[in-house]
C-alpha cells in the first residue's frame, strides 16, 4: 500500500491538494475526522470505543486512533494510494504506524508556507451567517463589503480565525510538527513543497513528488 503522509499548518491548502487528487487521481483522502466518523456510524467496535472518548469530551487514544486506521485501510485494496490528513501529529504516533507493515508511511509531503502569510489567509477568512458560503477580505471579497454574494446574509469571522487565537494555533502547530518533519526527514520520507503558490502550480509539483 502507498501511503502518504500530508503535513502543513492550517491554511496551507494541504486539504485542498487532497481533495484535488482525490477527485482526479484516484487518491483516497482521509482525514481523522473522515475516519472517525465513519467508524462511529458503522458502529464498529473499535468505532464505539473511540466515541466513549468523544462522549467523555476526550481525545481518542493513539492506541486506538491507530487500530482505527490500521482496519479502514484493511477494508480497502492493497492497490489503494492513500493520503492521510490530520495523522499522525506526534513521533509517537507516527512510529506506531511505521510498526504495522500494513500502516506503514511511504513518504511525507510538508506544505510550506511562511507563517505572516498563514496569518493572512487565516484571519482573512469570513463566512456568511446565513449560507456558510466562504470569503476572503483579500483572496476572495464580496462584491459588497461584509454581505454574502449568495445570499445578502451578514458574514463573520469565526472565533478560531481571530489574530490572538489564529497566533496560537500557528504556535502548537510549529512545536508538533517540528518533530515530525525531523522524524521523516531522518528516515529520508520527507519532501517539502513550497505551498505559497497557485493551487494549479502546488498541484503538478505534488503529483510530481508523489513518484
Ligand atoms: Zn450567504
Amino acid at each position: 500500500m502507498d501511503i502518504t503522509v500530508f503535513l502543513g499548518a492550517p491554511g496551507s491548502g494541504k486539504g485542498t491538494q487532497a481533495k484535488i487528487l482525490a477527485k482526479d487521481r484516484g487518491y483516497q483522502h482521509l482525514s481523522t475526522g473522515d475516519i472517525l466518523r465513519a467508524a462511529i456510524a458503522a458502529q464498529t467496535s473499535v468505532g464505539l470505543k473511540a466515541k466513549k472518548f468523544l462522549d467523555e469530551g476526550n481525545l481518542v487514544p493513539d492506541d486506538v486512533m491507530i487500530e482505527l486506521i490500521d482496519k479502514t485501510l484493511g477494508d480497502l485494496p492493497g492497490s489503494s494510494k492513500i493520503l492521510l490528513d490530520g495523522f499522525p501529529r506526534t513521533v509517537a504516533q507516527a512510529n506506531a504506524l511505521d510498526a504495522s507493515t500494513r500502516t506503514r508511511v511511504t513518504r511525507s509531503i510538508f506544505f510550506e508556507v511562511p507563517s505572516n502569510l498563514l496569518m493572512e489567509r487565516l484571519t482573512g477568512r469570513r463566512i456568511c451567517s446565513k449560507c456558510g458560503q466562504p470569503f476572503h477580505v483579500v483572496f476572495r471579497p464580496p462584491a459588497q463589503n461584509g454581505v454574502c454574494d449568495v445570499c445578502q446574509g451578514p458574514l463573520l469571522q469565526r472565533p478560531d480565525d481571530t489574530e490572538s487565537v489564529v497566533k496560537r494555533r500557528l504556535e502548537v502547530f510549529e512545536e508538533q510538527n517540528q518533530p515530525l518533519l525531523n522524524f521523516y526527514q531522518n528516515t529520508q520520507r520527507l519532501q517539502k513543497l513550497n505551498a505559497n503558490v497557485p493551487v494549479d502550480t502546488l498541484q503538478t509539483e505534488l503529483v510530481k513528488a508523489l513518484h
